[in-house]
């Protein structure tokens, strides 16, 4: 009992003992990771420390996918958030008839995503009302090579 004490006691146990918590770290390697912990001068293990107990505080879980995010939201999904609000704000400009707006946004996005069908069908649709025959065409164009691609 004593032998047990002494040894939760001393720091260079009571350091190994967590390190050897890590997942795929046995003792023999949590040994190995303190000695060279201690053998740094003070910086790098003040340095360690800090930047696991920062991380610690600022990241938590994205409310959407449950990966690691230093926000409520990660950045997939909050990218993914703003393109369906853009999506949106597309679709109405054109159900409203305001196709100089359509069309701003649909340029914006045909040059931000190449590979979107649905930006290129619209875009179509936006230059068509605005009577841009040529332009449109050239949209459709893009957006049927993405259909057979
Ligand atoms: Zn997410």
């Amino acid at each position: 009992m004593e032998n047990f004490r002494d040894q939760r006691e001393d720091p260079v146990s009571k350091l190994v003992f967590e390190l050897s918590k890590l997942p795929g770290i046995g003792e023999k390697t949590a040994t190995r990771l303190a000695y060279f912990i201690l053998k740094q001068d003070s910086a790098y293990p003040e340095a360690l420390a800090g930047a696991i107990l920062s991380a610690k505080r600022k990241v938590g879980l994205c409310r959407t996918c449950h990966t690691l995010t230093d926000g409520e939201t990660c950045r997939i999904c909050s990218n993914a958030q703003r393109d369906l609000f853009h999506m949106v704000l597309i679709d109405s400009a054109l159900k409203a008839g305001k196709l100089p707006l359509a069309r701003m946004l649909l340029s914006e996005r045909t040059g931000d995503k190449p590979n979107s069908r649905w930006s290129w069908l619209r875009f179509a649709e936006a230059l068509e009302g605005s009577g841009d025959a040529a332009q449109a065409a050239v949209a459709r164009a893009r957006a049927s090579m993405l259909k057979a691609a």
